[in-house]
Order: C-alpha cells, then structure tokens, then sequence
C-alpha cells in the first residue's frame, strides 16, 4: 500500500507522490534531496519565490510582537497595508479576510449590498462568465458555474448568469431589472490563461456605468505584479468598482482582500461582514513586507522584462514541436502553453526534468514562476522544457511508425 492511500487527509486532491520541505528563491528541496525549478509559484502564491530575506525578516520580527488581537480592537498593520493598496489602486477601502474565496465572496455581498443601499433590494444577480473560476465555496462555486465542481452539492446558489466567454451582445441581453454587478477574472487563470480583449473590459465598464451596475474584477490570480503590472486592470486602462485579491498578497502567508471605491461599498456599514483571522497583524506583516518589494523601483519593470525573454524563447519551442504546443498566452509571468498532447502528459515530463507547472483548463500548462525568477534560471526552464518537448515528439513519432509498420 502506498503512502498516500493510508492518509487521514480527506482525499479531495489529486496528489503527485512528491513532497518538498525547503526552498529558496525559484527552487524547493524534495524530501529526498533533489532540486527543482518552481515554475508555479504554489499556483501563484509565491511571487517573491521561497524564503525571501525580506518576507522571512518581517514576519519573524512581527512573530515575536503579536499575531492575533482580533477585529474588536484597531489593527494599525491592516491600517497601513489598506492605506498603501489603496494609494497603489482605484480603491478607497479594503477588507480583509484569508482566501480568494472569502474575497470573491466579499465582492458579491458587496455588490448585493451596494444595490440594496441604493434602494433597489430586487437586483442582486451578477453576471458572470463560461470557464471562470471564483473559489470553492457555495456561493463562489454558483459564480464559476463549472458542473464539475457543482455536482453534487445541492441546490445551486441562486443570482448568477453566466454568458460565453467575452461575447458582448449576450452580456447586453442578459442585463435586466435584477442585475446588480458584473464579475470577471481580466484572465482566466484556471479557465486556461485566457486574456479577455481589452476592448471587451472596456465594453462591461460602459455597461456597468449605463446601467447602474457594479464592475468587479477577481484579481486573486492576476493581482500583485503576475502579469507585469501591480494589478492586471492597469493594463486594460479600466477600472472596476470592486476587486478579489489573495494569491500573491501574502507571499505564501494566508491573506486575502476586498478592495472598493467608497462608493460601491457604501453598503457595508458596521456588523454587515467580519471574518476572526481577517488581517490580523502576522499576515499583515506579510502583506506589508510583499509590498516593499512589489512597489520598490524597477520591480514591475524586471517582470515585464523577463517576460519578454522567456515569451520569446517560448515562441521558438512551440515552433520546434509543433506536435505539442500550438499556441502560447497570457501576460507577464502568467503564460500558458495550450498543447496538442494531454497537458498533464507535459507537467509529468516536465516534472521528470525537475521543473515543475501546473494544468489548467483548454488543456494549457500554466508556467508561474516567481516574479523574482533570474534570466539564467529562465533559460534553464526552457532547456528543460525542450527536452520534455523533444521526449513526447520523439514517442510520438515512433507511435507513428509504429502503426505505419
Ligand atoms: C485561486 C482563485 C480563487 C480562489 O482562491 P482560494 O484562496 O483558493 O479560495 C478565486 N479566484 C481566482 C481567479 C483564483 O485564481
């Protein structure tokens, strides 16, 4: 009997039999010694890689002053850390709370609350979009609309209409007296990298404005410097009203946030929402600390540079195996290759060449390396994924052959 079938864990996830136990910069240490190149980040959590000097320093300095007081008294770190979010965003307020599904969550209560306030307690659907993925609560699960994960669980929570991805005269038409907001991932990160046009983006801001709807951005993969820029809307040159963050935000510390104008939160007055752990000053020290390096000069600008390097060195893999990439996407470090073999059969090849990535959905692998990733180790990914590509055309071929003979 295997290891994992003795588990007491409940076994809802697909485990690869490998286990790490230390790590450092775009590296993790198996627990039987061997080194491979981190090219998913904890699925784009640890954006400033493995045991950052900066991010140890300040939550071991705040480990020893005081983790948890709770949101019956003021916390001056989640102060400052909404202060400096806001001065970095369109927003004016933030809550915070320990997933992106408790973000996403605060979003949707806010945008129900928004309307409510606003003397229209009848709108509370929200529109959302085919492939999107919000989180694994009942609520946030009725957003994303994916059976798979649905199935069953009971009755679906109500107010969520879901249109094909960026199709504008659908959204148009789906608009009526009982929509509050429109929620969308400016990429679909799980859905399989799928970067929404611009135009598209634009368009729902139109909408949300002509319409007294609230526009909400799920930034919990896309937010804090993934895509090159501090937060994916910043590129598209619109603002929503409302955003989820989590992910990155902690650099692999538990934080999540809701960011708003003081506007679209106008509902959420005192005893509207809370969460125990929301903020407390252990993971603000995290939070805080991912600041200073996200905001310090030339962060963002190193990020859009390595970037550039390993797209471009992608576009020459896909053109070399044609038989197993076809197309390459995303922005910034967030990049999926769609491939044409089973993308699980590239992360186990990849994995064998001891880089790991991860699946998404439209059978794309996604590569999410830490924003910190050097030049060197770019072109060492991509020399592992050559050989993995060279492997699975070479079986291929032979495959062919095969049958041929
Ligand atoms: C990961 C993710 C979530 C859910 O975050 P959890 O921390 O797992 O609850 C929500 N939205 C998007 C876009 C995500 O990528």
């Amino acid at each position: 009997m295997s290891e994992l079938a003795k588990s007491h864990l409940l076994p809802t996830y697909a485990r690869v039999n490998l286990a790490f136990e230390r790590g450092e910069g775009a590296w993790l240490v198996a627990t039987n010694g061997e080194r491979y190149l981190d090219f998913t980040s904890g699925v784009a959590v640890n954006a400033l890689g493995h045991a950052h000097p900066h991010l140890v320093a300040a939550i071991t300095e705040q480990v020893k002053k005081l983790w948890h007081p709770s949101n019956l008294y003021g916390i001056p770190e989640s102060e400052r850390v909404a202060e400096r979010l806001c001065a970095a965003s369109f927003a004016d307020v933030a809550f915070f709370c320990n997933s992106g599904a408790e973000a996403v969550e605060c979003a949707i209560k806010m945008a129900r609350k928004y309307q409510s306030a606003s003397g229209k307690p009848e709108r509370y659907r929200i529109i959302t979009f085919d492939g999107a993925f919000h989180g694994r609560t009942l609520a946030t699960l009725a957003a994303g609309g994916q059976k798979k994960y649905l199935d069953g669980f009971g009755p679906v929570v109500d107010g969520f209409d879901q249109m094909p991805f960026a199709d504008l005269p659908a959204t148009r038409k789906a608009i009526g007296p009982q929509t509050a907001a429109i929620l969308i991932e400016p990429i679909m990160g799980e859905g399989g990298v799928r970067v929404v046009p611009p135009e598209f983006l634009r368009a729902l801001r139109r909408l949300c404005d002509d319409n007294g709807l609230l526009l909400v951005f799920d930034e919990v993969q896309t937010g804090m410097g993934r895509t090159g820029e501090l937060f994916a809307y910043q590129r598209c040159g619109v603002a929503p009203d409302v955003m989820a963050l989590a992910k990155a935000l902690g650099g692999g510390f538990p934080v999540g946030a809701c960011l708003a104008t003081n506007e679209a939160a106008k509902g959420m007055t005192t005893g509207t929402h809370g969460s125990t752990f929301g903020g407390n000053p252990l993971a603000m020290a995290a939070a805080a600390a991912v600041l200073d390096v996200m905001l310090a000069d030339g962060f963002l600008d190193r990020v859009r540079r390595t970037s550039l390097i390993l797209k471009q060195k992608l576009a020459e893999i896909k053109d070399r195996y044609p038989g197993v990439i076809v197309e390459i996407r995303g922005e910034g470090l967030l990049i999926g290759l769609r491939a044409v073999v089973p993308s699980t059969e590239l992360v186990d090849e990849l994995r064998n060449e001891k880089m790991i990535t991860v699946a998404a959905g439209d059978n794309v692998v996604r590569l999410l390396p830490p924003l910190v990733v050097t030049e060197a180790e770019v072109s060492d990914a991509v020399g592992r994924l050559d050989r993995a590509c060279a492997r699975i055309a070479c079986a291929r071929q032979r495959e062919r052959e095969g049958a041929l003979g």
